[in-house]
């Protein structure tokens, strides 16, 4: 057996994605030698963009990564929500939205939190194959122990299987998701649009770009069924190449009892993939990262901090769809009118509670003992908002 480390705690992070790339950074960042094993060849994202809200840029910032972010280029925020046929139902997002946002290319945002970490971190074409509760990891032939386990290998996480069996199989949806980018930008609109049995979004990107993304209820997986859609529907699906359109399910995991055994704590989707119905997902990968690494190694103290957060956001995220893609067209008729006359206050509460986390102070004895890197302060991310 080899020790990753001869001196200092050490942390193996299984999976470099949005949660394992953030958890190495913040652990790195609180004292911890840290070392990502990701199986792919190398670190990158699917052809897609992904929205980031003012909770999610909270937590880059704590990371120190939010002016890398506001570099890579800040996209549009959603100015409204409309129906299928055109009609405006919501135009308020500017409150919720002050604390930030931004859309950028996954692959930019993993390249950014890639940059973050020194080369000899990270672990390209190193599948974990196996977990034990004292931190022993095996990958291939070899055998590694660390003081600490990040599982943040997805939503099939093997860490989850091996050491929370029975507890969080994947619930499958039958919602089909499509995503994809164009490289050109789609005027006079940014937002979301609602219909019945499904929903379509558009969001400009930094460079001219733009991200769509669209869900449908079991039944209705056809882009046939946009067809009648009010602009810019027809004309984003004319101007996307099927090639570069990805399609998904809505997986989701139920957020286990606890999320940490022994020496290994799970985040991100490993621990709770949701709906991304909220635009949620990798912010709470994020928000996970920067709280286990305030606590560790108090991973009871993480679990505690994080869970009930998780499952509220997921909770949301579920009922979400009830709403974006209600399965009636009484329901959807019921919606649109509830969405013009409910006050401001109450429609926006709930979301500006959820963007309001703050990262949370290092527990009493890290920060007695533990070297802490300097978190830049960075300045107010410039949002551009339509009215
Ligand atoms: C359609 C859609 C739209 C979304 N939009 C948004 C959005 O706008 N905003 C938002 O915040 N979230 C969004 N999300 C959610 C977000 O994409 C995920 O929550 C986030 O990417 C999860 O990151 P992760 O690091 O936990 O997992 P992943 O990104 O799945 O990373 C897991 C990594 O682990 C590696 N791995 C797996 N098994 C092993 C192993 N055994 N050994 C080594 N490595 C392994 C994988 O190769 C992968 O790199 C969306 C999700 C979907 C499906």
């Amino acid at each position: 057996m080899s020790n990753s480390m001869s001196q200092g705690r050490s942390a193996g992070i299984v999976g470099g994605g949005i949660g394992g790339l953030a958890a190495a950074i913040a652990l790195r960042n609180d004292g911890w030698q840290v070392t990502v094993y990701e199986r792919a060849q190398e670190f990158t994202e699917v052809g897609a963009g992904i929205s980031l809200f003012p909770n999610a840029i909270t937590a880059l910032d704590a990371l120190g990564v939010g002016a890398a972010l506001r570099a890579a280029g800040v996209g549009e925020a959603p100015g409204e929500i409309r129906n299928a046929a055109g009609r405006v139902l919501f135009t308020r997002w500017a409150k919720p939205l002050t604390g930030g946002f931004t859309v950028l290319h996954r692959a930019d945002l993993i390249s950014l939190l890639v940059q973050a970490l020194p080369g000899d971190c990270l672990r390209p074409g190193s599948t974990v194959e196996d977990v034990d509760l004292d931190g022993t990891l095996r990958i291939g032939g070899e055998t590694v122990r660390h003081d600490l386990i990040v599982g943040a290998d997805g939503v099939h996480s093997a860490i989850r299987q091996r050491l929370w069996p029975g507890d969080t199989a994947v619930r499958r949806t039958g919602i089909t998701t499509w995503r994809g980018v164009l490289d050109t930008p789609v005027s006079g609109f940014a937002g979301g649009i609602v219909g019945v049995h499904a929903e379509f979004g558009v969001l400009p990107m930094s460079g001219g770009r733009t991200y769509f993304f669209a869900a449908a209820q079991p039944g209705f997986d056809s882009f046939d069924h946009f067809a009648e859609w009010a602009s810019p529907v027809p004309e984003v699906l004319a101007a996307a190449d099927p090639e570069r359109i990805l399609r998904d399910e809505f997986l989701e995991v139920p957020v286990p009892r606890t999320l940490a055994v022994g020496k290994v704590a799970l985040v991100g989707d490993s621990a709770h993939a949701m709906r991304p119905e909220l635009g949620q997902g990798a912010a709470m990968a994020l928000e996970d990262a920067v709280t286990l690494a305030a606590h560790a190694p108090d991973l009871r103290a993480y679990s505690k901090a994080r869970r009930r957060r998780v499952q509220a956001v997921s909770w949301m995220s579920r009922q979400a769809t009830r709403n974006n893609m209600p399965n009636s067209r009484w329901r959807a008729a019921v919606r649109d009118v509830g969405a013009r006359a409910v006050p401001e206050g109450l429609a926006l509460a709930p979301t500006s509670r959820l963007f309001r986390w703050r990262a949370p102070a290092p527990t009493p004895t890290d920060a007695a003992t533990m070297p802490k890197a300097a978190h830049p302060t960075v300045e107010p991310l410039a949002t551009s908002r339509r009215p």
